[in-house]
């Protein structure tokens, strides 16, 4: 492959000033987005749904990693910069004009591929959510990278006992497995964000029977919304919940964030 321009001139020469409104700092440290390109493996001949491409750093390392990319940006300002790296790497990127928070992803991949992303958090929290609450399991997606602030990085892995614990947790953790990659220097982003982020990596892993999603979400939803309230209380609102409680010897004087992701899913499964 010939070389490509340096990405702060094509910034430059595309006027592409990161906007604020839609959570712009980008990146440009090749080692440090070849690092994030190698975290779902290897991506040679593999399908990928970049969300947020930007300018095009981390499209650039997924297409020198061999993945077939297709991209997502809802900013228009971006998609001249894209094309040209479209046609530096003829029919292994193609981008996609849109809000991924809009689009059928799954159909857009053509059924199935990893996801990675460098989003705005609320954006990436979205559609984390979405993609860890697919009725399918395995899902269509192979595995998720996407950066986040640390904080929210951290509460997606988090443990019991841990005050990052929560629904995030739960809904990551249950069905998959999720670690921290690779934590980020703010100084890494053009402009710097306030916070550090990381880079969480999560994987399907085996559905428990019997459980279903929508009734782990209503579960945990009604427990981490009355965090600080005991189970008895927390849970009123749920159906059987009392019952199933007592029926699995957990104590209803616990409060949520004490209550491991095996014991929320034996609950999940108990009220069927
Ligand atoms: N991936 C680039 C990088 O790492 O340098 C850019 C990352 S920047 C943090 C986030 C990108 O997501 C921006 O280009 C922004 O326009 C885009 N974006 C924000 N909201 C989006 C949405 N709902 N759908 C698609 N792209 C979005």
């Amino acid at each position: 492959m010939s070389p490509l321009p340096p990405l702060r001139e094509v910034i430059a020469r595309h006027g592409l000033s990161a906007s604020k409104a839609l959570g712009q700092n980008f990146l440009f440290d090749e080692q440090l987005l070849d690092r994030i390109a190698r975290i779902p493996g290897s991506l040679h001949g593999e399908r990928v749904l970049e969300v947020g491409p930007g300018p095009g750093g981390l499209t650039r390392a997924l297409l020198r990693a061999g993945a077939e990319v297709i991209a997502v940006e809802r900013d228009a300002r971006c998609l001249p910069a894209l094309g040209e790296l479209a046609e530096w790497a003829p029919g292994q990127l193609q981008v996609i004009e849109g809000d991924a928070l809009k689009i059928d992803a799954e159909a857009e991949l053509g059924g199935s591929g990893h996801i990675v992303a460098n989003l705005p958090y609320n954006v990436g929290t979205a559609l984390l959510v979405g993609w860890l609450t697919s009725e399918a399991w395995p899902p269509w997606w192979k595995s998720l990278t996407l950066m986040f602030q640390k904080e929210v990085a951290e509460r997606i892995v988090a443990a019991p006992d841990a005050d990052a614990y929560g629904r995030l947790a739960v809904l990551a953790q249950w069905r998959s497995t999720a670690r921290i990659a690779m934590n980020v220097h703010r100084s890494a982003f053009t402009p710097p964000p306030k916070v550090m982020s990381a880079v969480v990596h999560i994987v399907p892993a085996l559905q428990p029977e019997g459980v279903r999603v929508a009734v782990l979400e209503r579960l945990t939803a009604a427990a981490f919304g009355q965090r600080r309230k005991m189970l008895r209380q927390s849970l009123k609102s749920v159906p059987g919940a009392a019952e199933a409680l007592e029926r699995l010897g957990i104590d209803p004087t616990r409060r949520a964030e004490t209550v491991s992701v095996a014991e929320w899913v034996e609950l999940a499964r108990a009220l069927g």
